[in-house]
């Protein structure tokens, strides 16, 4: 279990290391922070970011052997993956990972895949979606798991990462998170969050019976279709199987394209306001998220 603390920066330091514009959140990216000083844990990393980093740097999350730091919203556009506008920079998190030599090594990577893992869940995507910096641009970073460091090498993480499950966090009171394990259950168990991603198409797929890939492909661009998380919108033209069950079993048109007259349409039938909006998030997808998991949908 690692502890999410928010350390959010002001927003004029905000405004001086990130770009500024919307982070879809497509891949996280993970570094270790090359600084092996005593003391050079998240909080410090934290603090430094907080008080104004001096470098041109910014990063979303720092991760050591006891907690995590959050320093930047998931949306915003830090510059950690040298890679300019790329997508490094402009649509993954990035998870710093300290090295700090009075912490233990082991713990703090533990840490790391199961912050990697909940940010994979959060946003609806699969581990083929983590990234090194080095993928992005030609530095040795995270330079000890590409190294192996105490047997620990990349596929090494990716495994832990594949290997944890985390419940959805609960905010505590002091506006930090929790991640706990917990026991893979066989059924439908998605975060009831708001936020349909991959997972909650996949549940809707099981649910209406449809080919199960987590994906809803050629749809139009419009304020509904846009509104989904993760990449389980797939644009196009023609329309998806799955909105054509969900469609039918709303009373909507049955076009297979997702729009405002579907999203209302769900609205009527899940018993949520009906505005044709799915804001992010969205009540109407909290309660089809929780209809998903009790298998009344
Ligand atoms: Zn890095």
């Amino acid at each position: 279990m690692v502890q999410i603390k928010r350390k959010i920066v002001s927003k004029a330091v905000e405004k001086k290391v990130t770009y500024g514009g919307k982070n879809p959140v497509n891949y996280i990216t993970v570094h270790q922070t090359g600084n092996t000083s005593r003391g050079a844990n998240a909080e410090m990393h934290a603090k430094l970011q907080s008080n104004g980093n001096s470098r041109a740097a910014s990063w979303h999350y720092s991760v050591d052997d006891t907690e995590a730091y959050q320093s930047f919203e998931d949306t915003a556009q830090c510059w950690h993956s040298s890679d300019g506008k790329g997508p490094g920079n402009t649509q993954s998190i990035a998870v710093e990972i300290c090295i700090n030599s009075d912490g233990n090594y082991r713990k703090a990577v533990e840490n790391g895949a199961e912050l990697v893992r909940h940010l994979l869940d959060k946003h609806g995507l699969s581990v083929d979606r983590v990234r090194q910096h080095h993928d992005w641009y030609p530095k040795n970073c995270p330079a000890q798991i590409r190294a192996g460091k105490d047997g620990i090498t990349w596929s090494d993480f990716l495994n832990m990462v594949k290997g944890v499950k985390v419940s959805k966090p609960k905010e505590t009171q002091t506006g930090s998170e929790q991640i706990t394990k917990s026991s893979p259950s066989n059924g439908v168990s998605l975060d009831v969050d708001g936020k349909w991603g991959n997972s909650t198409t996949l549940a809707l797929q099981k649910a209406l019976g449809t080919p199960q890939d987590g994906f809803i492909s050629k749809q139009p661009r419009n304020s509904v279709s846009q509104s989904l998380y993760g990449n389980t919108v797939q644009f196009g033209s023609g329309g998806s199987n799955v909105i054509v069950a969900l469609q039918k079993k709303v009373g909507a048109s049955a076009d297979g394209k997702l729009g405002p007259g579907t999203a209302q349409a769900l609205q009527k039938y899940l018993g949520t306001p009906q505005d044709g909006v799915l804001s992010r998030p969205s009540t109407a997808v909290e309660e089809m998220q929780r209809r998903l998991n009790s298998g009344r949908f």
